[in-house]
Order: C-alpha cells, then sequence, then structure tokens
C-alpha cells in the first residue's frame, strides 16, 4: 500500500510519503535501541511528567487532529475531538497509576525477602490500525512509556500525518525523540524488523491476517506478542429488556466510527418474541442517522476510510443475501468505487453465509433470531470472534450469569461496550490475545523477574 493520506469524502489524495528504506528504519531502530537504557532508568515521576505534558497538548491541538483524522480517514469532528479527548486521559491515567501497577509486588517463601520486580523490556514495535488513529496507539503508547520502554510505531499507511502528528506530540512533551518514532514503512519491512533482536516484542492491532502474519514471525524469533484483532460481537436482546434503550443502543453501537470499530456490536441475536419490533426499532434509529462531510460538525457519519473497504463490505454483503439472508434495511454504496456507505440490516442469517462467518467491518447489522437465552448463548458463542459481548434484560441476576457464559474478552449488561483505561481490553479466540489498559496492559510489555533473597 502507498504510504498517503486520502481524502474519502472527496476522492482526493491530500499528500504522498516516501516510504522508510531499510537504512532509515534500521538508524531509526538503533536510536530507539541506545535511548532504551536511560529511559529506563527515568523515575516513574520523571515520566508522568512528559506524559502529563503530551495530555495537555493533546487538549490544546483537540481540534487540529480530529480534523486531520476527518481528512485521513473520514472520522466526523465531533468523534474525533472526543478520541483526542479519551487519548488525553489515558495518558493521565498512566501518568497517575503507572508506579502502583508496577510496584514491587512481595511475595512470601522460604527467603528472607522475595518479590516480583516489573521492568522494562526495551524497544517494542506496535503495529496500529488506522480506524482510532490516535487512540489505538495511545492505549499502547503510554503504558508502554511509562513502563520504561521505547516505542516504535508503523501505523496504517493511510494515516501517516496522524501518526506524525502524534510523534510530535510526545516529542513537544519532552520525550527524548529516539523513545517514540513513527517509521513510515509498509508492512513489507516488518518482518525484518522482528527479526532484529534490539525489537524486543510487538504488538498489533488490525486484522486476523496481519495478526497471524506477524505473530508467526514473532514466534520463530521467541518474541511476545500482543493481538487485538477482529471481532463479530453479540448484541444479545432478551425478551424483558428495555427494548427502546436496547434499540437506540444497537444503533449506536453498530454506527461507532461509521461501524469500523472492532468492538462494534455486529450480531443483533434478539429473542423471538420482540424481534420485529427491535427491527422496527433499530431500522427508524439507523435513518435518523445524518451521513455528510466529515468536517461538519453536525455531520453524524461519515464515509468509510478507503472506497476499497466499502466495495469488499458491498461484496460480502451482496454474497451473503445470495446464501439467503435477507435485507430489512436497504443501504450500502451509491456507486462501486465511492467511500460512503449507508446502514443496512440482514436478517435470516445462516452459518455458512459469508455475513455469518467473517468479519463486517462496515455499517451492516445483522439480526438473529434466538428461541430463548440459552440458544442466544449458543448463537453468540458460534462465532469464530470474542471481544466485546453485550446482554440486554431487565433481570441483573440473569444477565451476569449469562455474561459469564459468553466467550470474549469482555461483556456489558445493559450498556454500550467501550473500552476505557480502568477496565482490560482484548479478545478471545480469533480476536485475539494479550490485553491492554488497566493493569493488566502495562504488565503485558515488562519483565516479571523474580528476585529472592536468601
Ligand atoms: P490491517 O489491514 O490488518 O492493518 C492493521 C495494521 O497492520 C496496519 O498498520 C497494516 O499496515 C499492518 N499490516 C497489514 N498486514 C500486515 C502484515 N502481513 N504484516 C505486518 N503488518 C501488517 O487492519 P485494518 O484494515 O487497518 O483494520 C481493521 C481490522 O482491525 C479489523 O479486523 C478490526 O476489527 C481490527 N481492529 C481490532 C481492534 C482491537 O482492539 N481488537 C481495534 C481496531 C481494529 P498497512 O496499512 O501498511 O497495510
Amino acid at each position: 500500500m502507498p504510504i498517503e493520506s486520502y481524502n474519502p469524502h472527496t476522492g482526493r489524495v491530500l499528500r504522498r510519503f516516501t516510504a522508510f528504506s531499510w537504512a532509515k528504519t534500521e538508524r531509526v531502530l538503533s536510536q530507539a535501541h541506545r535511548a532504551a537504557a536511560p529511559w529506563a532508568a527515568t523515575s516513574f515521576a520523571e515520566r508522568a511528567a512528559v506524559l502529563r505534558r503530551a495530555a495537555a497538548l493533546l487538549r490544546e491541538r483537540q481540534a487540529d487532529l480530529a480534523r486531520l483524522m476527518a481528512l485521513e480517514m473520514g472520522k466526523p469532528v465531533t468523534d474525533g475531538r472526543a478520541e483526542v479527548l479519551k487519548c488525553a486521559a489515558c495518558c493521565e491515567f498512566y501518568a497517575e497509576h503507572a508506579a502502583g501497577f508496577l510496584a514491587d509486588e512481595v511475595i512470601q517463601t522460604d527467603a528472607r525477602r522475595s518479590f516480583i520486580s516489573y521492568q522494562p523490556l526495551g524497544v517494542v514495535l506496535a503495529i496500529m490500525p488506522w480506524n482510532f488513529p490516535l487512540w489505538q496507539v495511545v492505549r499502547f503508547a503510554a503504558p508502554a512509556l511509562m513502563a520504561g520502554n521505547v516505542g516504535l510505531l508503523k501505523h496504517a499507511s493511510n494515516v501517516p500525518q496522524c501518526a506524525l502528528a502524534l510523534e510530535k506530540i510526545f516529542h513537544d512533551a519532552g520525550l527524548p525523540p529516539a523513545c517514540f518514532r513513527t517509521l513510515l514503512i509498509g508492512s513489507d519491512l516488518v518482518e525484518r524488523l522482528l527479526a532484529d533482536d534490539r525489537v524486543r516484542a510487538a504488538t498489533l492491532t488490525g486484522s486476523e491476517a496481519a495478526g497471524a502474519s506477524v505473530a508467526a514471525i514473532a514466534g520463530a524469533q521467541i518474541k511476545k506478542t500482543v493481538l487485538e484483532l477482529g471481532g463479530s460481537d453479540a448484541f444479545v436482546v432478551l425478551a424483558d429488556a428495555d427494548l427502546e434503550r436496547a434499540a437506540k443502543t444497537a444503533a449506536q453501537a453498530r454506527m461507532i466510527n461509521a461501524g469500523q470499530s472492532c468492538i462494534a456490536a455486529k450480531r443483533f441475536i434478539v429473542e423471538k418474541p420482540i424481534i420485529r419490533e427491535f427491527i422496527r426499532q433499530l431500522k427508524n434509529h439507523l435513518l435518523a442517522l445524518r451521513p455528510g462531510d466529515p468536517l461538519d460538525d453536525t455531520t453524524q457519519y461519515g464515509p468509510l476510510a478507503r472506497p476499497d473497504l466499502a466495495d469488499e463490505l458491498t461484496r460480502q454483503v451482496a454474497d451473503s443475501v445470495a446464501q439467503g439472508a435477507r435485507v430489512e434495511l436497504f443501504g450500502g454504496q451509491s456507486k462501486p468505487g465511492t467511500a460512503l456507505f449507508r446502514p443496512m440490516i440482514l436478517s435470516n442469517v445462516k452459518p455458512g453465509q459469508r455475513a455469518y462467518e467473517e468479519e463486517l467491518f462496515g455499517p451492516v447489522a445483522l439480526v438473529l433470531e434466538a428461541k430463548d437465552a440459552d440458544d442466544a448463548v449458543r448463537l453468540a458463542n458460534d462465532s469464530r470472534f470474542g471481544l466485546g459481548a453485550g446482554i440486554w434484560t431487565a433481570d441483573l441476576r440473569r444477565g451476569e450469569a449469562l455474561a459469564r457464559r459468553i466467550e470474549s474478552g469482555a461483556v456489558f449488561v445493559n450498556g454500550l461496550v467501550k473500552s476505557m483505561p480502568e477496565l482490560p481490553f482484548g479478545g478471545i479466540k480469533k480476536s485475539g490475545y494479550g490485553r491492554e489498559l488497566s493493569y493488566l496492559g502495562i504488565r503485558e510489555f515488562v519483565n516479571q523477574k523474580s528476585i529472592w533473597i536468601g
């Protein structure tokens, strides 16, 4: 893929970048490697001061950053501004809590004193997607830097300006430049980077295919990885649920980032007695949303990030319909090669259809009928993915019991699934492994060292 900023709303290329050669990439890696030990030797207070300044700069540059996301990948500026604030809060969260999360943990043994000490690994490579161009990076970078690691960012090829803007924020905040660098490279150089001993670990957020490839290469090098991959999350609505709230949240959940979110609810599993009413209400909410120019404050959803993504989604829908799915709400592209995709609802989605088996990374809601709560859990778990599910019921005890049975990294009962600094985030099955955020996230890229003193 060329490294270029392309505006999916206007169809114009904004800026092209020359990809780094291996020689340049290697230079940056070597600087990062040299910077790792001095950074690891800084105190938590020094690192926290940098992260707090980064948070302040994010807030100061909020409007410009939101505009950049709108231009590079079509996110409406109102959503972009919220994303920037979330990044600032995440920097502050780790500035505040990292020292506690990584404090020595005393363990009673036969020693005079024994404990776990959490120590940085060094250079961590982060391979990131375009859908939340700032948030995906910050939720890696804030804990990694606070833990004393240094980061190399290989961002998605269509958001180079977001990647550079974030690099500048960390540098302007006082981080030694070599401690966080954006590599303008395609995925072709990733293997060489992973094979280099100076890269100690890697994290990838993205598709299953990219995750499998990076994990295989890193595995051969005996390197730790964290993978945050795709999802096709269930949103279960039981007959006793507050249907109005559930349907309203369903529309919101499916339309996060024009449907391009790993934790966007994708499969709506609804008990039979309420399914028609659920579809009616969901349809009304989706139709009420206003598409438009992402730079316009009143726009509620923008185009998909690239026309080829919209073309692929159209093919997935067409194949599923040919395989028996029923269209409940007509939407989609106005013509091939355009990025705007209006929301759609499909029902009668069955095993074997592409919509049932694959992730639909755009605004297509699948509604599946469940006979009862057990059947709903069966359907929810009949997926290769498991990231963040939702359950809607008036009976909170039943909601909690069902939540324990759902195969996913998170379950929200009567609420919109979202990521937040306090709670761990990640998946199981083909949605990946490892956790980001919370104290678990910051402990992924550290040496959990046992020290025994006799
Ligand atoms: P993608 O095509 O996998 O790209 C993600 C990143 O991986 C990009 O930087 C990409 O670089 C790189 N990449 C692609 N193939 C690679 C390979 N073989 N080796 C090394 N790097 C490679 O995914 P996407 O289309 O940007 O993002 C959508 C996917 O990400 C969806 O499946 C979504 O569910 C998932 N996602 C998951 C989470 C989560 O937290 N679980 C969050 C957001 C998105 P190039 O751009 O240069 O190709």
